[in-house]
């Protein structure tokens, strides 16, 4: 990919750079160079970036902080677009962000102006552009339950959309589907007021139980859970009786304790192994390459399958394969 990047390196200064390495940008610490990186760190510079790789027709990648990905050894051969930081600003009980603005951060200044809905997020990473993508979640609530507006960069037009327009589903939404191209600029995210010192309290426990499972550099859990009906939960627990009841309850089979099952837990592929505090995490103990991951994927995949006959999907995204 021959470009001339001259116009746009003048432009960016030093946030424009060359066969920058990938590992550094990622959570798991995993991933080789991108051949073109420029780092955005407002709406309209991002919108800028985005008008000139369409143009030129550069294929591009957006990374926001790394969290959910692994990126191939061979880095990517095109442009990563990595979105970080940006304004935030709270209008009456709604935050207003860009993209980039970190999940903890909006939660920190939901919680300073005694406002209650983001605790759920305490303790995970990433942006805000991420979260709504993957319609990141947990204990029990996920960002499509906070979410008002979002407004994105498609066809090279800004369009405004509802939460019900990004079709959010568990870890999932419209910016997931094959031929969704859209960019997330900024959102508005709904709060309501709250009792501020329980809030703080709430996320404090949150961060506390979450600490002891999320050690070592990861990407999260790498699947997700497996959503089933009433009917199948019981059917599950009869055929599996030291399957938990709060799992039965939940109607969710969680990944975690299938490859805990199979016996997985520890399991070491090269540098990767899957955490021993949590079987649903694979963790780079210090020199996993992104093979190693792949192949302990692979063994996970195919081991619970063999056993349960289920076949597990990714939540991680898969960079530059
Ligand atoms: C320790 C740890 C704990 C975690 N715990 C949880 C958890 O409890 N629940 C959970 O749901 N996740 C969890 N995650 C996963 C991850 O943090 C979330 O999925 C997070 O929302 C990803 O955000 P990000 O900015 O890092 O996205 P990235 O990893 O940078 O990108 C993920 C995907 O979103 C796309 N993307 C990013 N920004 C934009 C944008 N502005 N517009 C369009 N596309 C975009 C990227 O192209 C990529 O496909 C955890 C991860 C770690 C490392």
């Amino acid at each position: 990919m021959d470009v001339n990047i001259n116009k746009i390196k003048s432009l960016l200064g030093n946030k424009f750079r060359e066969n920058e390495p990938l590992a550094s940008h990622t959570t798991f610490r995993i991933g080789g160079p991108a051949r073109y990186f420029v780092l955005t760190q407002s709406s309209d510079s991002l919108q800028e970036v985005l008008s000139w790789a369409q143009k030129n027709k550069i294929t591009y990648i957006i990374m926001g902080g790394g969290s959910n990905v692994l990126v191939s050894d061979n880095g990517f051969d095109g442009l990563i677009i990595k979105i970080q930081g940006g304004h935030l600003s709270i209008k009456g009980d709604k935050i207003e962000c860009e993209a980039g603005v970190m999940l903890a951060k909006a939660l920190g200044e939901s919680l300073a102006g005694g406002f209650s809905g983001l605790e759920w997020a305490s303790g995970i990473p990433g942006t805000i552009g991420g979260a709504i993508r993957g319609n990141a979640g947990a204990y029990g609530s996920d960002m499509s339950k906070n979410i008002v507006q979002v407004k994105v960069f498609r066809n090279g037009k800004v369009k405004t959309l509802s939460a019900k327009d990004c079709q959010f589903g568990y870890r999932e939404s419209i910016f997931k589907q094959a031929d969704n191209k859209d960019v997330i600029l900024s959102a508005i995210i709904g709060l309501s007021k709250a009792d501020a010192e329980e809030a703080r309290d709430k996320a404090k426990k949150i961060i506390k139980e979450r600490a002891p499972k999320f050690v070592g550099f990861s990407a999260g859990c790498v699947f997700k859970n497996i959503e089933v009906t009433a009917e199948d939960a019981k059917l599950f627990k009869e055929k599996y009786p030291d399957f938990p009841d709060q799992y039965v309850e939940y109607r969710k089979i969680p990944v975690a304790w299938l490859i805990d099952r199979c016996g997985l837990k520890g399991k070491v592929i090269g540098g990767a192994k899957v955490s021993d505090n949590h079987a649903g995490i694979i963790i780079n103990s210090g020199n996993a390459t992104a093979e190693n991951v792949i192949m302990l994927i692979s063994i996970i995949k195919q081991q619970v399958r063999d056993t349960y006959g289920i076949q597990l999907s990714e939540e991680i995204e898969y960079v530059g394969f």
